[in-house]
């Protein structure tokens, strides 16, 4: 989903996307990676000093709304990427933060009518990717 298609979503939600708004949404959306609200905040920061922290978190809050954002629980913490598109699962680098996307799902060919009636499953994997693995942590 590119940023007009997601900008005139926002426009029917009444959302006002100002200047700052919009500079956030873009740097979201072409990062590929999760953030929490302070972390796109700080990176946000690096190339535009007028955005505040609310403004992170109004943007987190609709694009919620909207359904085009996933967050991930790691360690207490409320991580998002931006997430569009058909049924797919995540693939979540810990290291560097990087959110791949993994299409072609089995789970809808298995059979859960034992269990109950699945309306929908969520899955998504963590660990280290081909960049950070065998690397030494920064810190
Ligand atoms: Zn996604
Ligand atoms: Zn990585
Ligand atoms: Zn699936």
């Amino acid at each position: 989903m590119d940023l007009e298609t997601v900008k005139s979503k926002l426009h029917a939600m009444n959302f006002r996307l100002t200047q700052e708004r919009e500079w956030v949404l873009r740097v979201f959306m072409e990062s590929g990676e999760m953030f929490t609200a302070m972390q796109l905040y700080d990176r946000v920061k690096e190339q535009y000093n007028k955005v505040g922290l609310t403004t992170v978190y109004r943007l987190f809050e609709v694009l919620t709304k909207l359904r085009l954002v996933t967050p991930f629980l790691i360690d207490g913490e409320i991580y998002y990427t931006f997430c569009s598109g058909g049924h797919h699962h995540h693939f979540v680098c810990l290291d560097c933060h990087r959110v791949k996307n993994i299409y072609g799902c089995e789970m809808d060919t298995r059979d859960f009518s034992e269990i109950g009636k699945i309306e929908y499953h969520r899955m998504d994997l963590f660990g280290h990717c081909e960049n950070c693995q065998g690397s030494v942590p920064s810190c």
